[in-house]
Parts: structure tokens; C-alpha cells; sequence
């Protein structure tokens, strides 16, 4: 494992070695030289490549949002029309589409909500991983990331691990941790027991023969008591049963946020409230845990100011030094690294 001091060290050496080298360099060289440096004035994109594709001293966190399976063909939240925001208000009747992700209406309408997961589980299950997703597995596979948690419930993470340890990279490193659990999954509020949701629900309902087999939401199998329904193993607003998708949240595990030297925001627009109090957990652990320099958070988005403003107004002002926004997509930032083989 590297250390600060390891750190410290090899930049010492390779500033004795660039020292070494402009005494040997020929004029000619010189000019070139000044020419590298200039590329080295690189937008904060290219800087960030060249941080995931070299310098495998960093301890390097990602955190991903929705942004990341749009190119999958999956809304994400907040869009005008399209968002799930905007689609749960419409078929629910709810002034705030957001409303559909609160433990409120999993309590009052659980056949609604119920429904409105299912839909989603339908659309992710036909969806593929992008080549973000293989490229961060493909990154935690070499150890240049860290821990990768999401706040995404798609299961393409876990879609891209699964596909990543069938192939040749047998020594194929832990999944995405996913924050709000997963639509692949549903729980017992009673039993705790946890099912696999291919294994209750079809994966097409409108297979008329079959409509009457299962019933919304379904019972446990485990319980066989008519009175006790699953519900997705998703974390809602407000939810008065998180334990049921984490024991402890895994941002409280001191462990995964040691250290850190950079944390990459990926694909989140912080207009929700449940990323930007990830962030500020995230923000604080890393800080504390963290005895040198502070880390970098970077936050990748095609509106990245727009998010850094919206998290501001939540978080109150962050020091410019440790924060920087890059203006791009997650398969801008990832592309080149989804097919590397070492
Ligand atoms: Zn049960």
C-alpha cells in the first residue's frame, strides 16, 4: 500500500530525474521541452486521464450517479420531461414526482410504488452496462480505484462485475457498492429475507396466462403469510426501515474513505438532497482520515458548475483548492479505459 511519505518520495526522485535531464538536453531538446510543458496546461479532463491512467500511487474513491447508464438508454431523475420525476408525477397524480421515493409512499400506496419499481426493474433489465461502467471495473480490477460506491439502483455495475469475472480477468476485484440498494433485489420487512426479483416476478408481466400468479406486491415465500408484502431492496426517503438495505452505511465504514487522495463525482447533478448529504459524509470523512494534503473531489457532469452551485447551496461553500469541476459525460472521462487489458 503507498504511503505519503512513498508519495513524497518519488516526487523528490522525479524531480532530481527531470533536474538530471535538462542538464543533458541539447538546445533542440530544450525547445521541445518548452513545447510539453505548454500541453501540460491540459483542461482538467485531460488532467484527470492522465491521473487514472498513471499514477497508480493515488487512492482514488468514486462515487456515480445516474449520468452514467443515461448512455444506456435509462432516465435519470430530474429532466424535464423524460426524468422519473416527471413520469412518476404524471401516473401517480403527484404535484412532486419525487414523492414516489419516499417511505411515505411505499406506506400509503405500496401497490403504486410497488408498480412504479417493477416498471423500472423492466427497463433496467433489458438495458446494458455502458462503457463506463466496464471501464470503472475494469479500473478497480488493476487497483487504480479504490472503492467504487454508486447511488445508481440499475444493477449495471453489478451487470459489468458479473460479466468481468466470467472472462479472462479471473482476479476480477469487488463490485460497485450500491448505496440505495438495488432493483434486482426484493426484501421481506418481516423475515429480512432477501430475493433475487427474477426469481418472484416475471420479467414481462403482460403475458395475460400468467397476470393472475403473482400478486402486487408479492407475499414471501419465506413467511407464507398473506399479509406480508416485499418491497424492493431500494433505501426511500425518510425510510423507517434502512436496515433492511444496510446494516451500517458503508460511508460510516472509516476504512473506505482512508486516506483518499482524490474522490471523482461521476454523472450526479446534486439535485438531490439524499447525493449531496453522501457528499458532505464523504467530504468530512476524507478530511478527517486524511493526515497531508486534503483530496481533490472532482465533479464529472456535462453541467458540472450547475452542480457544484446546486451542491453549494445545500453544503455551504467548499475552498475552491479542493474541488474541480470537469465539464463532460462519464463516457467522455471513461471511454479509453473500458477496454484496457492490463
Ligand atoms: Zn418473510
Amino acid at each position: 500500500m503507498s504511503t505519503v511519505s512513498d508519495k513524497e518520495e518519488g516526487l523528490e526522485n522525479s524531480v532530481a530525474q527531470a533536474k538530471a535531464n535538462s542538464k543533458r538536453r541539447s538546445p533542440r531538446r530544450q525547445r521541445r521541452s518548452d513545447c510539453i510543458q505548454v500541453q501540460k496546461e491540459s483542461s482538467p479532463l485531460d488532467q484527470l486521464k492522465q491521473l487514472l491512467l498513471k499514477d497508480d500511487r493515488q487512492r482514488i474513491v468514486v462515487v456515480s450517479g445516474a449520468g452514467i447508464s443515461q448512455s444506456a438508454g435509462l432516465s435519470t431523475f430530474s429532466d424535464d420531461k423524460k426524468g422519473l420525476y416527471a413520469q412518476a408525477g404524471k401516473r401517480f397524480g403527484l404535484s412532486d414526482g419525487s414523492h414516489v421515493f419516499r417511505y411515505r409512499f411505499l406506506k400509503d400506496r405500496p401497490s403504486d410504488c410497488f408498480q412504479f419499481f417493477y416498471k423500472l426493474y423492466q427497463q433496467a433489465i433489458q438495458a446494458k452496462p455502458t462503457l463506463s461502467h466496464k471501464a470503472l471495473q475494469n479500473l478497480m480490477n488493476q487497483g487504480r480505484i479504490q472503492h467504487h460506491f454508486t447511488l445508481n439502483i440499475d444493477g449495471l455495475h453489478a451487470h459489468a462485475h458479473a460479466h468481468d469475472s466470467q472472462s479472462a480477468s479471473a482476479s476480477a476485484s469487488a463490485s460497485a457498492i450500491e448505496l440505495h440498494g438495488t432493483l434486482h433485489q426484493l426484501v421481506c420487512p418481516k423475515c429480512t429475507k432477501v430475493f433475487s426479483t427474477a426469481e418472484i416476478l416475471p420479467v414481462v408481466p403482460s403475458q395475460p396466462k400468467k397476470r393472475k400468479r403473482y400478486s402486487i406486491p408479492p407475499t414471501c415465500p419465506h413467511c407464507n403469510d398473506t399479509t406480508t408484502r416485499l418491497r424492493f431492496r431500494i433505501l426511500m426517503y425518510n425510510d423507517e426501515q434502512p436496515n433492511l438495505i444496510w446494516d451500517h452505511d458503508p460511508l460510516d465504514n472509516n476504512n473506505n474513505l482512508q486516506h483518499v487522495s482524490a474522490v471523482l463525482w461521476i454523472g450526479i447533478s446534486f439535485q438531490q438532497q439524499a447525493s449531496c448529504a453522501h457528499f458532505q459524509k464523504v467530504w468530512e470523512a476524507t478530511k478527517r482520515n486524511h493526515q497531508m494534503a486534503q483530496p481533490i473531489h472532482y465533479i464529472i457532469n456535462p453541467n458540472a458548475n450547475e452542480a457544484l452551485q446546486d451542491l453549494q447551496s445545500v453544503v455551504g461553500h467548499l475552498g475552491p483548492t479542493n474541488v474541480v469541476t470537469v465539464e463532460a459525460t462519464s463516457d467522455d472521462l471513461l471511454e479509453s479505459f473500458a477496454f484496457s487489458s492490463d
